[in-house]
C-alpha cells in the first residue's frame, strides 16, 4: 500500500466510530433461520429413531425406556452436532428444531455438551442403563 492511501485511511478511521459491535456488551438480534442448539419437542415423539439414523455426525442417540408409554431420552452432542437440520428433516413428526436464540455454545469443558432431553425421572433410567 502507498503511503498516501495509508496516511488517507489513518486519518480517516481516526474520526469514524467504530464499526465492530462490541459484543457481548451490544447484541444484535439473530436471524430467525439461525441454526442454534436442537430443541426437542416430547409430545408427538414416536421413538423411531429416524433423526439418530440420519443423523452424519452420530450426534443423537434416542434412548427407548419404554415404547407403549412413550418414554424416550434423546441423548444430544452438540459438541459433534454440524447443525445441518438433517434430523429436523428426518422427523416425520416434526418433534426437532434447531433454536435460533440459542447459540452461544461455547464452554470450557465438554459437559454442558452432553444435553439428554426427556424426563428427569427418564433421564435418571436412562443413564442407569447406560452406565
Ligand atoms: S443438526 Fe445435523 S449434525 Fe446436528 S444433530 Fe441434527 S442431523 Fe446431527
Ligand atoms: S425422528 Fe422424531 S419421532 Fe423419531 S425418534 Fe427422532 S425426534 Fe422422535
Amino acid at each position: 500500500m502507498r503511503p498516501g492511501i495509508m496516511l488517507k485511511d489513518i486519518s480517516t478511521s481516526f474520526f469514524q466510530r467504530p464499526i465492530t459491535e462490541r459484543y457481548p456488551f451490544e447484541r444484535q438480534p439473530a436471524p430467525d433461520r439461525l441454526r442454534g442448539m436442537l430443541q426437542w419437542n416430547s409430545s408427538s415423539c414416536t421413538g423411531c429413531g429416524l433423526c439418530a439414523i440420519d443423523c452424519p455426525a452420530q450426534a443423537i442417540e434416542v434412548i427407548v425406556l419404554d415404547k407403549k408409554a412413550k418414554r424416550f431420552v434423546v441423548h444430544y452432542l452438540a459438541d459433534r452436532c454440524t447443525f445441518c437440520a438433517q434430523c429436523v428433516q428426518s422427523c416425520r413428526q416434526g418433534c426437532l428444531s434447531l433454536s435460533s436464540s440459542d447459540w452461544e455454545l461455547a464452554a470450557l469443558n465438554r459437559e454442558p455438551f452432553a444435553i439428554f432431553f426427556g424426563s428427569e425421572a427418564d433421564v435418571q433410567e436412562a443413564l442407569k442403563e447406560t452406565a
